[in-house]
């Protein structure tokens, strides 16, 4: 293979390495297999490039918008994952690697686009909360929102996931409306750079909206103010480095972390040898032990284990380990690829000497026999399994990650105990407990939550469907407290309101619907001569309104309602009962005949625009209807979203009245509108 040029992608323009660039080594062979480096970056062109150009273009877009594209962007990096799975061997990754991260990356991209489009409204701001009334008569009002900051959101990612930890925090930036510089590992930058050159050719964002940085970031933070956010992953000691720079903390800018964690993985004391979670909790140890060979932030690095069970664990994961076929990644048959360079293996065997400093090793092989590699020229490790029988004694053990394939087993001796071990590690991404006891899980919670970003439980029930003790999802969120970082990403929508302010807004109910493009109670509404129902999905205007009834709740439409439905509660039926009881001054009209009057009473029977009701959503009743009330209905125009090139979804306010101009109930009414008449 010949030897790539890793160019960076500044301000429209690749610019290729200099003389001051260096080497990166194929972590199977060690050749030279790519250059990097440019001494002469022009950090403040890259940042007024993604603030006047990236930044303006990707505003102009509502949230529906840049869903659409992530979702284009996503479909044309599918067909590319062939590609990117080859470059990918080369930093040691096998095929079920790359897909983690490749796959996983891609995945992560479709499920911010979906939600995008299902979560976020087709506007430019996002509504946070509900209205909050701020005055007697409701003429002052106020809602929070949410908005795109006309910063950058500065990425630098670690070298295990190069296109995974690129897109899992491109994606909800994009979809927020803020451009990115990314900065990716050397060692595997040449993967990151295929994926990232793919989606600069396919042009689906707007220029600016992604810039690439290979490389050193040189003086980037020094440029940077509080509008821009950097969001770094990596090793503690680097995070430290980047946090420390007084820029950061004098300008305000938005830092976060995910760094390195000791995870910890505890056998429930209820699971026994033999049992199907026993094998479960043996398969997760060796899957989290050899995939990616260990180097995942994520790796279950010790393993608690009930005392008298801790032997029979040792020797079931020993037994799977030795099945473990280490070798050359693109070959089919291997199991475990390499670390990713020679440097990252004397690093990871610095640290098994020093854990060996208080464990024993009971599963392992300076010089692993490997299939189709060398392994004096590759960074080959085997897996390491050791065991700690003092683990309260012990200090590097719940202190010092080996970014390899090495974790350490452990006694404890009650829940409590595990518990106490389980936070020995001072802040952890993630945490799993197999068991089948909820009285363990809910203990676990109580004692351990608050020191870990995620907990995962597993047991037989969930086994087949659970998603792996290692695996961020897009829709949980990504991070953990203490030494984990103390950052979160990830967790669906709350990743892309990271890159946006929250402000509170006041004013009157117009003027917040107006900026909210959100119809609200108070706020203005038009009546007009055609029925909305006669309307299309673009003719129909927020605010639009009609009022119909009134109709009068007789003592006989309840009953007959009661024996049509079979609701023949005692409320509706039974005078003595129902004025007992402290709601109702007697009997009263049932809450569903209510919604089925005022449909009688808004619909336009005819077929037309509007497809289907397919639900509601904050119904209320607040004051009971009697027999001889006389109800009414106003149906508003609340919000429109587009769902397809067909139709879109109508969301109306629904207000039901008595002849005293009391409110009665409330709910939120949604229809499917078509485009155009049908
Ligand atoms: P690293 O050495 O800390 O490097 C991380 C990133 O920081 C790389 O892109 C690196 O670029 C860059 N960098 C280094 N010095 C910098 C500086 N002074 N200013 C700006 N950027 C700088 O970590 P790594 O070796 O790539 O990754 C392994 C570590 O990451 C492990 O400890 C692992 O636990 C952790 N990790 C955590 C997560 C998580 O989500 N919590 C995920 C993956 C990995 P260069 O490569 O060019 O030096």
């Amino acid at each position: 293979m010949l030897s790539m040029n890793i160019d960076s992608y500044i301000a429209g323009n690749w610019v290729a390495p200099d003389n001051s660039a260096v080497d990166v080594h194929c972590a199977v062979t060690s050749k030279a297999i790519a250059r990097i480096g440019n001494a002469k970056l022009d950090t403040q062109l890259l940042v007024n490039h993604a603030k006047t150009k990236g930044g303006p273009a990707l505003r102009e877009l509502t949230f529906h918008e840049r869903a659409s594209r992530l979702k284009l962007l996503a479909t044309m990096l599918n067909e590319h994952k062939n590609a990117l799975t080859e470059l990918s061997f080369h930093t040691g990754a096998t095929r079920s690697d790359s897909k983690i991260d490749i796959d996983g990356g891609i995945g992560t991209v479709f499920v911010f686009a979906s939600k995008g489009k299902r979560e976020l409204p087709d506007a430019k701001v996002l509504s946070d909360g509900n209205l909050e009334m701020l005055s007697r008569t409701g003429s002052f009002v106020g809602q929070h929102i949410y908005s795109p900051k006309p910063g950058v959101a500065v990425q630098i990612n670690a070298y295990n996931f190069p296109v995974w930890g690129m897109l899992e925090k491109l994606a909800p930036a994009l979809l927020a409306g803020v451009p990115a510089i990314i900065k990716p590992a050397s060692v595997s930058s040449y993967v990151a750079h295929a994926c990232f050159k793919l989606m600069i050719d396919s042009e689906i964002f707007p220029e600016g909206a992604m810039q690439f940085i290979a490389g050193g970031t040189a003086d980037l933070i020094n440029k940077l103010d509080y509008q821009d956010s950097v969001s770094f992953t990596g090793s503690a000691h680097t995070a430290k480095i980047i946090q420390s720079n007084p820029v950061i903390l004098d300008r305000g800018i938005g830092f976060s972390a995910e760094q390195d964690s000791l995870n910890a993985t505890i056998l429930g004391v209820d699971i026994k040898p033999g049992s199907t979670e026993f094998d479960i909790f043996i398969s997760e140890v060796t899957n989290e032990m050899c995939a990616k060979a260990g180097q995942k932030c994520t790796a279950i690095r010790r393993i608690l284990v009930p005392e008298p069970t801790l032997s029979d664990v040792i020797d079931a994961v020993s037994e799977k380990l030795a099945k473990v076929k280490i070798g050359d990644p693109a070959l089919t048959d291997t199991t475990m690829g390499s670390l990713v360079s020679q440097s990252q293996r004397n690093d990871v065997n610095d640290k098994i000497n020093t854990l060996l400093g208080e464990c024993d090793l009971v599963y392992g092989n300076q010089s692993p026999a490997l299939i189709g590699a060398n392994y004096d020229k590759g960074a080959f490790v085997s897996p390491s399994l050791l065991r700690c029988n003092e683990p309260d004694k012990a200090q590097y053990v719940h202190q010092l990650e080996a970014f390899g394939p090495v974790a350490t087993a452990m006694p404890y001796t009650n829940t409590q105990h595990a518990c106490e071990l389980l936070n020995r590690g001072d802040g952890s991404l993630v945490a799993s407990v197999v068991t089948n006891d909820n009285a363990i899980a809910t203990d676990i919670v109580s004692s351990s939550a608050p020191f870990h970003g995620r907990l995962y439980f597993n047991n037989a029930v969930c086994a087949k469907e659970s998603t792996g003790h290692g695996s961020p999802l897009p829709h949980m969120t990504h991070g953990g407290p203490g030494r984990a970082g103390g950052g979160e990403e990830l967790g669906g929508v709350r990743a892309v309101k990271h890159h946006m302010q929250r402000t509170s807004i006041q004013g009157t109910p117009d003027i917040i619907s107006g900026i909210i493009g959100t119809y609200v109670p108070g706020a203005k509404k038009q009546t007009t001569a055609v029925h909305p129902f006669r309307k299309t999905f673009d003719e129909l205007r927020i605010g639009e309104s009609i009022s119909a009834g009134p109709r009068v709740i007789s003592l006989e439409a309840i009953e007959q309602f009661a024996h049509f439905t079979g609701d023949t509660f005692y409320a509706h039926m039974d005078e003595a009962a129902a004025s007992a009881n402290p709601f109702f001054p007697g009997r009263v009209a049932h809450g569903y005949l209510l919604l089925s009057f005022a449909a009688g009473l808004f619909v336009d029977p005819d077929p037309g625009p509007v497809l289907a009701n397919t639900g509601l959503d904050g119904l209320s009743f607040q004051k009971p209807v009697v027999p001889g009330d006389r109800l009414s209905v106003t149906l508003t125009v609340k919000r429109k979203t587009r769902r397809n090139t067909e139709y879109g979804e109508v969301r109306w306010h629904v207000e039901l009245s008595n002849q005293d101009a009391e409110q009665v109930a409330s709910y939120e009414l949604h229809t499917m509108n078509a485009y155009s008449q049908v």
